[in-house]
């Protein structure tokens, strides 16, 4: 095992760290499939409301690859089909059945894994609703078939803060993880596995799970996202176009190939002080309002402590969603904030007392007045754990300079979201940012 070094990145300790309890929670009576966390897809519906669904269904594909299939997590009928801003699909929602009739897809047990052609792995995995687990850089695009990678990066400890520990994923799963490793041999020379430094000893126990493991590191926010273990890890361009893929994503996959049956649970955390704070283990697509269990009238749930979304109660956790957080939504003004000590106060730029105190902080949505201009402060380029100067390709952009931009590393942001947690001036540079990356790829098209 290797140890990546990484300076930059969030390093204050937070309260609402989730413990190891486990709790499986009932089906619930609606799941949806979500296509708004899915980066790039141009869905196309498959179904229409009042139709019935097997467990397995596919329900809408991406326009770009007909083949890429997004398939129903239950077994219902298509309760209502939701549309956002300019007819973008939103949700395709089923009123579940209470048993599960399972679409059989073709089965490839080990032994004959090696002599499967990987075209027909592709066609299994397209069909049965798991291929975009695979990621490509350096947009985290849906991976393309026909490229090769040149390196794999399996992160097992998800894209947030607070991701579902690896422990909790791996227990119960070892073959298909090792059934999963296996397969990924199939697509490139080149696999990294990477693991935060404090989750070895719980994954030690593990038998036969952490010689897997090539390269460790830190435990602070994002050090474990792939998109900064390729920065720190490539040595030539055509590296920037590897793929990732997460360790519960690798798991679904090796349960559909070996059993036919599309994967239907997966892990979530919640997050959120002064109350518990389990591993959850529901539906894919289970309603936000039921993985929380009651919610404060004055949190904001988010998919992500600097980059999720901001989840409706109403809507369902999506593909790619593992974490739900609840932040304290106080937009109060404080009556002489500037002059107090903050001990409880989070800071990054040292501002305030607490960066003396080593105790875990709570952080809230409270801006602290209106975005203002940028005063050139370096606070963001001091966070970066990309090494970018975020606050250089936000002029960039600005100044409609794309060329300027992508010269600056655009393409490089990992959407982290720590460039906008820590601007003093509450500039949305990751948005900003984000929304550089994918005008870039439309205009690609
Ligand atoms: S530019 Fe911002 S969002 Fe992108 S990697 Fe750097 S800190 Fe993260
Ligand atoms: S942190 Fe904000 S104010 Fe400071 S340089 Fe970056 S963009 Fe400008």
């Amino acid at each position: 095992m290797e140890h990546i070094y990484i300076q930059k990145g969030f390093k204050t300790p937070l309260a609402g760290m989730p413990d190891f309890s486990i709790i499986q929670l009932p089906d619930p009576g609606t799941i949806a499939v979500s296509a708004m966390d899915i980066p790039y897809i141009r869905p196309k519906l498959l179904v229409k409301e009042n139709d019935l669904v097997k467990t397995g269904t596919p329900l809408f594909c991406d326009k770009r690859n007909k083949y890429i299939r997004y398939v129903s997590p239950g077994t219902g009928i298509v309760k209502h089909i939701l549309f956002g801003k300019r007819r973008r699909l939103r949700e395709v929602v089923i009123q579940l059945d209470k048993i599960d009739d399972f679409i059989q897809f073709e089965t490839v047990p080990l032994q004959i894994l090696d002599s499967t052609p990987k075209s027909e792995l592709i066609r299994l995995l397209q069909k049965g609703g798991l291929w975009q687990c695979f990621r490509q850089f350096p947009s985290k695009d849906t991976a393309n078939e026909n490229h090769e990678p040149p390196m794999i990066i399996v992160s097992l400890n998800g894209n947030d803060l607070y991701s579902p520990h690896p422990q909790v994923i791996l227990k119960n799963n070892i073959q298909n993880f090792e059934f999963g490793m296996a397969l990924l041999n199939q697509f490139s020379n080149r696999i990294i596995v990477t693991s935060r430094k404090s989750s070895l000893d719980e994954l030690d126990k593990l038998n036969g799970l952490t010689h897997h493991i090539t390269h460790i590191v830190p435990d602070f926010f994002p050090a474990w996202d792939p998109g900064v273990v390729l920065h720190k890890l490539k040595t030539c361009q055509e590296e920037n176009r590897s793929w990732c893929i997460s360790a519960e994503h690798l798991i679904w996959i090796a349960k559909l190939l070996l059993t036919g049956k599309y994967p239907i649970k997966k892990v979530v955390t919640v997050t959120r002080s002064n109350d518990k704070k389990p591993h959850i283990i529901a539906r894919q697509g289970s309603p936000i309002k039921d993985l929380m269990g009651g919610r404060d009238d004055k949190s904001l749930v988010t998919t992500g402590y600097f980059n999720g979304r901001s989840a409706q109660t109403t809507s369902h956790i999506g593909f790619f969603e593992t974490t739900l957080n609840s932040i304290k939504d106080n937009q109060e003004e404080e009556m002489f904030g500037f002059i107090r000590p903050g001990f409880n106060k989070p800071t990054v730029s040292k501002s305030f007392l607490s960066c003396l105190i080593r105790e875990p902080k709570e952080l809230d949505c409270n801006i602290h007045g209106e975005e203002r201009a940028c005063i050139n402060c370096g606070y963001c380029t001091k966070i970066c754990p990309v090494d970018l100067m975020p606050n250089f390709i936000m002029k960039a952009l600005s100044s409609d300079d794309i060329e300027d931009a992508l010269s600056f590393g655009l393409l490089d942001c990992c959407k982290c979201g720590l460039c906008s947690y820590t601007c003093p001036s509450k500039i949305e540079l990751t948005k900003i940012l984000t929304h550089g990356m994918n005008t870039h790829y439309k205009d690609k098209e």
